[in-house]
């Protein structure tokens, strides 16, 4: 028979064993790793899923708003709870499954912007797409984190099959040598990049007009401002719309809370906060479902208007 205290004892030295034999969780090296960055939803028969890249912590000075004050940019950052001086880019490319075609839109980093983004294949793969078998991909404009994930960092070509359009007026403005001439600092190194990009790309790309549909139920809308042919896409399916807005609004707690401030990203700022507005407006009147490249993950959601400017509600993730 076994008496209390010897029970005890019993079950002291079981967890004494068990110490020796078991690390504590603590013991385990902290992994650096989250889980995979795919949501998927439906929209009508359509099956839409985002695939997360990577973020950019971009520090940022008093220059970065033309016309907001860096203590207010500070401000703004923590009424969001993120640290002063420093801008959080999340990159989501959007896939969309018509049914009969695999469209995506916007391409990742491909590793080639920040060392803290660049798993957007990774998530296509374990999304279980092969690169091999986008037929389509639909450029919103020609900056490096939209581009770059085209090609691998040595020059290859990451979607063999695909067909990719993209909006003329932005192909007219980067491919100008007049433009390129005049160009300087970063807007320099955008114009080679998007060279170096597209230079073996000819045979793939098709330019398409402002308001075209570029794949079934998917329309074109010119959003310019961010860059001179900046687009966005509405995607209709049974009765069911939804608008990828592209980079429309970036951070949501910084600029659809502040629709009218012009970063220094936004190549002509009057320009772009006058397609916020209206777009914004649109949606929150729709009360349509929206995505942007540079949401936090699943990066889609809606818009509501508040006293000030507008607000993210994101999506609630549905396990299925
Ligand atoms: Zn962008």
């Amino acid at each position: 028979m076994i008496t209390p205290s010897r029970r005890a004892l019993l079950t002291g030295s079981a967890l004494a064993v068990a110490a020796t034999v078991l690390p504590s969780r603590a013991m385990v090296p902290a992994s650096k790793m989250q889980g995979p960055g795919v949501y998927r939803y439906n929209l009508g028969t359509y099956q839409l899923t985002t695939l997360f890249d990577g973020v950019w912590y971009l520090p940022i000075d008093d220059t970065f708003v033309r016309n907001a004050s860096g203590a207010q940019v500070n401000q703004a950052l923590a009424a969001a709870f993120l640290p002063p001086s420093i801008l959080p880019i999340s990159f989501t490319a959007l896939m969309v499954n018509t049914g009969t075609k695999l469209v995506l839109i916007d391409t990742g980093t491909a590793g080639q912007v920040a060392d803290t983004a660049g798993s957007m294949l990774d998530n296509l793969k374990v999304a279980g797409v092969d690169p091999k078998a986008i037929d389509t991909i639909l450029i919103s404009h020609f900056h490096p984190d939209h581009i770059d994930g085209l090609k691998t960092k040595d020059g290859a070509k990451v979607f063999p099959n695909a067909e990719i359009l993209v909006p003329e007026s932005e192909w007219t403005f980067w491919m100008d040598d007049t433009n390129m001439g005049s160009a300087q600092g970063a807007v320099k190194r955008y114009f080679l990049n998007a060279r170096r990009i597209f230079k073996d790309l000819a045979k793939e790309v098709r330019q398409f007009k402002p308001g075209a549909e570029v794949a079934p139920g998917i329309e074109s809308i010119p959003a310019y401002g961010h860059t001179p042919g900046h687009t966005a896409f509405a995607i209709h399916s049974g009765n069911q719309s939804m608008l990828a807005m592209s980079d429309t609004v970036r951070n949501p707690y910084l600029f659809a809370r502040h629709p009218d401030w012009q970063p220094t990203f936004d190549m002509d700022g009057p320009q772009a906060v006058t397609a916020r507005h209206q777009m914004l407006d649109r949606v929150v009147a729709d009360r349509m479902l929206v995505e942007a490249y540079h949401f936090p993950f699943p990066a889609c959601g809606h818009m509501v208007k508040t006293p000030t400017g507008y607000e993210l509600v994101p999506v609630e993730w549905q396990p299925l």
